[in-house]
Protein backbone atom coordinates (compact mmCIF):
# COMPACT_ATOMS: atom_id res chain seq x y z
CA UNK A 1 0.00 0.00 0.00
CA UNK A 2 1.20 3.20 -1.04
CA UNK A 3 1.22 6.01 2.09
CA UNK A 4 0.47 8.91 -0.27
CA UNK A 5 -2.96 7.25 -1.37
CA UNK A 6 -3.54 6.59 2.64
CA UNK A 7 -2.79 10.24 3.58
CA UNK A 8 -4.98 11.49 0.24
CA UNK A 9 -7.86 9.04 1.27
CA UNK A 10 -8.00 9.82 5.03
CA UNK A 11 -8.17 13.47 3.46
CA UNK A 12 -11.44 12.68 1.54
CA UNK A 13 -12.98 10.99 4.37
CA UNK A 14 -12.73 13.78 6.58
CA UNK A 15 -13.89 16.14 4.18
CA UNK A 16 -16.86 13.66 4.03
CA UNK A 17 -17.58 13.45 7.38
CA UNK A 18 -17.66 17.52 7.81
CA UNK A 19 -19.91 17.86 4.72
CA UNK A 20 -22.30 15.13 6.60
CA UNK A 21 -22.49 16.85 9.64
CA UNK A 22 -23.41 14.04 12.13
CA UNK A 23 -25.29 12.19 9.44
CA UNK A 24 -24.45 8.89 8.22
CA UNK A 25 -22.71 8.96 4.61
CA UNK A 26 -23.98 6.03 2.44
CA UNK A 27 -22.37 6.90 -1.02
CA UNK A 28 -19.18 8.70 -1.91
CA UNK A 29 -18.63 9.68 -5.24
CA UNK A 30 -14.83 10.61 -6.48
CA UNK A 31 -13.02 12.49 -9.65
CA UNK A 32 -10.17 11.41 -10.09
CA UNK A 33 -7.32 12.97 -12.81
CA UNK A 34 -5.82 10.52 -14.54
CA UNK A 35 -3.26 12.80 -13.92
CA UNK A 36 -3.63 13.57 -10.49
CA UNK A 37 -1.21 10.86 -9.16
CA UNK A 38 -3.41 8.99 -7.76
CA UNK A 39 -3.53 5.55 -7.87
CA UNK A 40 -7.84 4.50 -8.27
CA UNK A 41 -7.48 1.06 -6.76
CA UNK A 42 -5.15 1.96 -4.19
CA UNK A 43 -7.00 5.17 -2.96
CA UNK A 44 -10.60 1.83 -2.83
CA UNK A 45 -8.36 0.10 -0.88
CA UNK A 46 -7.35 2.76 1.39
CA UNK A 47 -11.12 3.91 1.73
CA UNK A 48 -12.50 0.59 3.50
CA UNK A 49 -10.02 0.82 6.06
CA UNK A 50 -10.49 4.80 6.86
CA UNK A 51 -14.61 4.56 6.74
CA UNK A 52 -14.45 2.14 9.69
CA UNK A 53 -15.75 3.64 12.92
CA UNK A 54 -16.94 6.94 11.21
CA UNK A 55 -20.04 8.51 9.54
CA UNK A 56 -19.27 6.67 6.58
CA UNK A 57 -19.02 3.11 7.57
CA UNK A 58 -20.66 1.12 5.09
CA UNK A 59 -20.87 4.02 2.60
CA UNK A 60 -20.23 2.66 -1.09
CA UNK A 61 -17.69 4.62 -2.86
CA UNK A 62 -17.94 5.64 -7.04
CA UNK A 63 -14.58 6.95 -8.72
CA UNK A 64 -15.15 8.70 -11.73
CA UNK A 65 -11.56 9.06 -14.01
CA UNK A 66 -11.12 12.09 -15.84
CA UNK A 67 -8.83 11.09 -18.95
CA UNK A 68 -5.95 14.23 -19.49
CA UNK A 69 -6.21 16.97 -21.87
CA UNK A 70 -4.27 19.83 -23.16
CA UNK A 71 -4.45 22.64 -24.96
CA UNK A 72 -1.23 23.92 -26.68
CA UNK A 73 0.09 27.20 -26.36
CA UNK A 74 1.65 27.45 -29.66
CA UNK A 75 -1.04 26.33 -32.17
CA UNK A 76 -3.80 26.31 -29.94
CA UNK A 77 -4.78 22.32 -31.09
CA UNK A 78 -6.87 20.37 -28.10
CA UNK A 79 -5.53 16.69 -27.94
CA UNK A 80 -5.77 13.72 -24.45
CA UNK A 81 -2.36 13.60 -22.39
CA UNK A 82 -1.32 10.70 -20.49
CA UNK A 83 1.77 12.53 -18.48
CA UNK A 84 2.69 16.26 -18.03
CA UNK A 85 6.05 15.77 -20.84
CA UNK A 86 3.39 15.12 -23.50
CA UNK A 87 4.28 16.88 -26.70
CA UNK A 88 1.71 18.52 -28.87
CA UNK A 89 0.77 16.12 -31.73
CA UNK A 90 0.23 18.98 -33.91
CA UNK A 91 3.34 21.19 -33.93
CA UNK A 92 5.27 19.04 -31.63
CA UNK A 93 5.79 22.03 -29.13
CA UNK A 94 6.18 21.70 -25.50
CA UNK A 95 4.13 24.45 -24.26
CA UNK A 96 0.94 22.85 -23.29
CA UNK A 97 -1.52 23.95 -20.75
CA UNK A 98 -3.06 21.27 -18.86
CA UNK A 99 -7.06 21.14 -19.08
CA UNK A 100 -8.35 18.52 -17.48
CA UNK A 101 -7.24 15.70 -15.64
CA UNK A 102 -5.96 16.96 -12.46
CA UNK A 103 -9.53 16.37 -10.45
CA UNK A 104 -9.02 15.58 -7.54
CA UNK A 105 -12.14 16.15 -5.27
CA UNK A 106 -15.43 14.51 -3.41
CA UNK A 107 -18.08 14.88 -6.39
CA UNK A 108 -21.06 14.10 -4.61
CA UNK A 109 -22.04 12.79 -1.20
CA UNK A 110 -25.17 10.31 -0.57
CA UNK A 111 -26.23 11.36 3.55
CA UNK A 112 -28.80 9.38 5.52
ZN1 LIG B 1 0.75 22.64 -31.01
Amino acid sequence: MDMHELGVTQSIVEICETHAAGRRVLAVSLEMGDLSGVVPEAVAFCFEACIRETLLEGARLHIERVPGTARCRICAAEFAVRSYHDACPTCGGYQVEILTGEELRVKQLEVE
